[in-house]
């Protein structure tokens, strides 16, 4: 397959704000495309490689790509350098400067899809010394047998730039209808790559094998099953009556999710962002190693910063000292952790997913050989509100968030990727005349003045909207932040500065900085209000206003744990919004 197949597509994409017919269009690339590079099509149309776990980038920066630019099409650097200042996009520039390239330069070989996917696997592999060198070269490689048009878009490839909008979904949705047979498949598919979180293996399973093969769909030991959510509430009564009056109470531990996989001495770690992080915790390894009495195991637990002279739980801050590659043992001896195991997915051969929770739980007491480090969550049974009361009070008490009230039900599955009922949250911060915290995403910021000169005085946040994979501004926060943040927040955000606001923020403010997004902080607010100005939910309480957080404050929690897109919802404020109204007895709109 020719790649030209690949940018013909993308050139469709890009030109379509609809998201049916960005469907429609990668529907027919996928059917064009051939079975052997069907994965390597999926990961190459959202900028990868590989599945995120894997945890390998492209990674090139913008200086290398114009210097193989230049080398490719014999064009002089500070026209290239004007150009890009000119247009902001450096795929553009690419495909300006390669149509200008003399006939005798014209591009000899066809690219193929296999050879693009190849020599990128090559450059994001290369490192050490002279990697730039090589990359610089096996990139100009590419361009020189390119297309204007493949410049362009392998050089947004490269650089991080797709920008597609191509979401996972849009892609489970488009693998329906080339190769499940139709919009009812999704469902099907949806759970594959649920419980393998690899869009290229679902891809080439679909295609070669169809809805059969997809039913056959195995969980596989370091592959992370993407991680069932809860819904919150924050009176018990409303908590019990979902759950036909009784629940699993289980400790909501402050601490980070991890995902353990198992298999014999091998042992793997997953963020709740399906990172793998088993370099940061050697000691939850050995943990996992020694203390789960099973072959193969996947397990879930909340690792929790510890405080081993009085065995008291830390807060989750601490677990941020631990977020390093070196002086890791170090850390351990400093920042101790334990694990409490709230769920078993996997255990020896047989998948678990499908069991209830009790079932579950049954199995996971059966494998852990618990120790001061590593236990079971500790739970309860309980049946009125009075209990469950009681028990939340105790978790307080114990140094937790909350609890976990959880579905004891023969339908209590494991939703893998899904927020569901089956697990309701209820925290403390409900109890407040607050409303409860939010994980926003930073967008922009205003520089400081006075004592802030140099750093940033202002932070312009954003809650994600999943319907348009958009970023809504719904507050301007400025309060909460200690002076230590304000430099490891403006060391943190320069890495991610923007000449101008990105394509997936939706703001009406103008701010000094723009960031693309990526750092998530989490932020306690007084009150959801409408507002005139900020982009969340617009419309959807009432026409030509959207929802704004008043005095946010910054809680101190850098959510490094979540991706943007696991940021709070639109949707999420508006529910708020509208639970505030219930508090103080007004009807919503
Ligand atoms: P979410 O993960 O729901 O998007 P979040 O990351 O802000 O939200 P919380 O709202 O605090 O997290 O609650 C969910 C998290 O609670 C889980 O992801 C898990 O890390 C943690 N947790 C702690 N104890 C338990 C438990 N007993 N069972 C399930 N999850 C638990």
């Amino acid at each position: 397959m020719d790649y030209a197949v690949i940018a013909e597509s993308y050139e469709k994409i890009e030109a379509t704000t609809k998201r049916l017919e960005m469907t429609d269009y990668l529907v027919k690339l996928l059917k064009k495309t051939p079975k052997d590079v069907i994965a390597h099509v999926v990961y190459l149309t959202q900028g990868k490689l590989y599945p995120d776990f894997v945890g390998i980038e492209m990674g090139v920066a913008e200086k290398l790509a114009i210097k193989a630019l230049i080398r490719a099409s014999g064009g002089s650097g500070s026209v290239i350098q004007k150009e890009l200042e000119k247009s902001g996009d450096i795929g553009e520039t690419a495909e300006k400067q390669l149509a200008k390239r003399k006939q005798s330069t014209f591009f000899s070989k066809t690219l193929t899809v296999k050879r693009v996917y190849e020599t990128l696997d090559k450059l994001a592999k290369t490192s050490g010394s002279g990697a730039v060198d090589t990359k610089m070269a096996l990139l100009s490689g590419l361009l020189t047998d390119a297309s204007p048009k493949e410049a362009k878009w392998l050089i947004r490839t490269v650089t991080g730039n797709l920008r597609l909008g191509i979401a996972d979904m849009t892609v489970l949705d488009a693998l329906s209808i080339a190769y499940g047979g139709g919009k009812e498949a999704r469902e099907k598919i949806e759970r594959a790559y649920n419980i393998s979180s690899d869009l290229g293996r679902v891809a080439s399973v679909v295609a070669e094998k169809g809805l059969e093969g997809i039913e056959k769909f195995q969980v596989m030991f370091g592959e992370p099953i993407r991680p069932m959510l809860a819904e919150r509430l924050g009176v018990p009564e409303e908590i019990l009556e979902k759950f036909g009056g009784r629940c699993i109470a289980e400790y909501k531990y402050d601490g980070e999710r991890v995902q353990a996989h198992k298999s014999g001495d091998k042992v793997t770690l997953f963020s709740r962002r399906l990172e793998n992080i088993s370099d940061q915790y050697p000691d939850a390894v050995e943990l996992i190693r020694t203390q789960v009495n099973a072959k193969e195991a996947i397990l879930e637990a909340e690792c929790v910063a510890m405080d081993l002279e009085t065995g008291d739980m830390r807060p989750f801050q601490e677990l941020m000292h631990r977020r390093r590659k070196y002086g890791v043992e170090a850390a351990i001896e400093q920042y101790p952790i334990s694990l409490f195991s709230f769920d078993a997915l996997f255990v020896d051969g047989k998948d678990l997913t499908q069991d209830s929770f009790p079932q579950r739980r049954k199995t996971l007491e059966k494998i852990i050989k618990p120790n001061d480090r590593l236990k079971p969550a500790t739970q309860k049974l309980v049946k009125n509100p009075k209990e469950l009361e009681d028990f939340f009070e105790e978790a307080i008490e114990d140094g937790c968030e909350g609890v976990m009230c959880k579905s004891t039900s023969k339908d209590s599955v494991y939703q893998a990727g899904n927020r569901g009922w089956l697990w309701i949250k209820y925290k403390r911060d409900y109890k407040s005349e607050m409303t409860d915290t939010v994980d926003l995403v930073v967008v922009g910021a205003f520089h400081g003045r006075g004592k802030r000169v140099g750093t940033y005085g202002a932070l312009l946040l954003a809650t994600y909207n999943p319907e348009s994979d958009t970023f809504e501004t719904v507050t301007k926060c400025g309060t909460g932040f200690t002076d230590k943040d304000l430099a490891t927040l403006h060391e943190m955000l320069q890495k991610h500065v923007v000449p101008r606001k990105n394509s997936r923020v939706q703001s009406t403010l103008e701010t000094d900085v723009w960031f693309e997004p990526f750092v998530v902080l989490e932020i306690l607010g007084a009150e959801v209000t409408l507002s005139p100005i900020h982009m969340a939910a617009m419309d959807a309480i009432r026409k030509g206003s959207g929802m704004a957080i008043r005095f946010p404050r910054f809680t101190g929690k850098y959510r490094t744990d979540k991706s943007p897109q696991d940021a709070t919802t639109s949707k999420e404020i508006v529910e708020m919004y509208n639970g505030q109204l219930k508090k103080i007895g007004e009807s919503p709109t």
